[in-house]
C-alpha cells in the first residue's frame, strides 16, 4: 500500500477535477442528519458526523432494482438481464463501512456470484475518511472491530493537521490523486500513530464496553440459544424491519415479477427485505419458520455475531450504530445483548 502526505486544497482539487468526469457520491446534510446523496460542489461534503441514515449499501444493492425484463416469444420466454451500474466516486466513507462493504463484497461474490452487485462495485471507487470522533453515541465500532479499515478502501484519507495522512490500496484511488502529494515521510508516520492513538483512547473512554471476548461471540451465541433475553427483548419488538433497512452488513432481498397490461413483457425487480420482517421466513404452504417476534431477533443477532462469524471470521456488526438509533424500544442492539447475556450467565 502507498502512502503520501497530500496538502488539504491537493484533496479538494481532486474532488473537483473528478467532479467534471463522475458522479461522485458523498455524505450531505438532510435535515438534522446526513445521508449519501451526489455532490455537485465540494462544500456539501459532511465529514465526521453525525452518521449517514442509509449506508453507501444503496449504491451496489438499491433499496429496489429491475434485474431483468421478459417477453413472450415463440411460445416461451424471452429474457434480458438488466444491471445500471455506473461509473461512481464514493467519497466520506466511514471505516465501519467499508468493512461492512468488505464484508459483503465476499457475499456477493461467493458461489452464485451477484452479477449486479459486482458490476456496481467494480465501477465505483471507495475514498474513505477516518473518523477521530464517534460518530453518534451509539457507535460501538471499535468493540466490534470495524474501526479499523485495514486495506478495504481505494483510498483513504486521515486527517493529522495541517495536511491528510493518505494510503491508497488501488490503482484506481492513485488516479483519484493525480498525482497530488508527496510519500509520507518518517514524521508523517510518527503524526499517523499520534493522531490514531489519540483516536483510541477517546472511542474507548466514549464507546459502550464489550463484556464477553470479541472472538468468543460466536461461542457465547451458541451456548445461549435458548435464553430468557430473547424473549424478554422480542416481545417489545415491533417487527418494523428498521435495523435491517438501516444495517450496512444486512443484504437480504426479495424478489417480484410484474407482467404489463399487455401481457406480452413483464419484467423481474428485486427489492430489500429483512429477517425482522414478519413475512421474511414464510413459506408457500402459509408455513412461518420464524412466526415470533422473539425467534427474528435471535436470528437476527446470530446473524451478525455467530452464523456469519464463525463463516468469514469477523462480527457482521461493525458497530456503526444505525440500529441502535433507529430501534424505537432499544432492544436490538448486538453488542447489548451479548452484554445482557454474558452478565445473566455469570450471576
Ligand atoms: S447490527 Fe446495527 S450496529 Fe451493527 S453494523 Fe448493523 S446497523 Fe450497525
Ligand atoms: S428490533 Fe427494533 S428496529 Fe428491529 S424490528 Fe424490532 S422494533 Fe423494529
Amino acid at each position: 500500500m502507498k502512502q503520501y502526505v497530500v496538502e488539504k486544497p491537493g484533496i479538494r482539487k481532486s474532488v473537483e477535477e473528478e467532479l467534471k468526469r463522475k458522479k461522485v457520491c458523498a455524505p450531505v446534510k438532510q435535515e438534522n442528519s446526513a445521508n449519501f446523496s451526489a455532490i455537485h460542489s465540494f462544500e456539501e461534503i459532511v465529514w465526521g458526523p453525525p452518521q449517514t441514515v442509509i449506508p453507501p449499501k444503496k449504491y451496489f444493492l438499491p433499496t429496489s432494482e429491475n434485474i431483468l425484463s421478459f417477453r413472450k416469444r415463440d411460445g416461451g420466454f424471452e429474457v434480458e438481464a438488466l444491471n445500471a451500474a455506473e461509473e461512481i466516486v464514493l467519497f466520506g466513507v466511514h471505516p465501519c463501512d467499508l468493512n461492512a462493504i468488505y464484508l459483503t463484497d465476499r457475499i456477493f461474490a461467493e458461489k452464485n456470484q451477484d452479477e449486479n452487485y459486482l458490476a456496481k462495485r467494480e465501477k465505483a471507487v471507495l475514498i474513505g475518511v477516518d473518523c477521530l470522533t464517534p460518530c453518534s453515541p451509539e457507535a460501538v465500532c471499535l468493540r466490534m472491530d470495524g474501526l479499523n479499515p485495514g486495506d478495504r478502501f481505494d483510498l483513504f484519507l486521515t486527517d493529522i493537521g495541517d495536511v491528510y495522512f493518505v494510503e491508497a490500496a488501488s490503482r484506481k484511488g492513485e488516479e483519484f490523486l493525480r498525482g497530488e502529494g508527496r510519500p509520507a515521510s518518517e514524521i508523517d508516520h510518527r503524526k499517523l500513530s499520534s493522531v490514531r492513538k489519540q483516536r483510541d483512547e477517546l472511542f474507548d473512554q466514549e464507546e459502550k464496553k464489550l463484556l464477553p471476548d470479541y472472538n468468543d461471540l460466536p461461542g457465547l451465541m451458541k451456548r445461549n440459544y435458548v435464553h430468557a433475553v430473547w424473549e424478554e427483548h422480542g416481545e417489545k419488538c415491533y417487527g418494523c424491519g428498521s435495523c435491517n433497512m438501516v444495517c450496512p452488513t444486512c443484504y437480504c432481498f426479495d424478489v417480484e415479477d410484474y407482467m404489463r397490461v399487455d401481457l406480452e413483457n413483464g419484467f423481474r425487480k428485486r427489492f430489500w427485505d429483512g429477517c425482522m420482517l414478519e413475512d421474511f421466513a414464510k413459506v408457500a404452504s402459509g408455513e412461518n419458520f420464524r412466526e415470533e417476534r422473539f425467534d427474528r431477533l435471535r436470528h437476527r443477532t446470530n446473524r451478525k455475531l455467530n452464523y456469519l462469524f464463525d463463516k468469514w471470521g469477523q462480527s457482521f456488526c461493525t458497530g456503526c450504530g444505525r440500529c441502535i438509533k433507529a430501534c424505537l424500544t432499544h432492544i436490538v442492539s448486538p453488542l447489548e445483548i451479548a452484554n445482557e447475556i454474558f452478565q445473566r450467565q455469570s450471576v
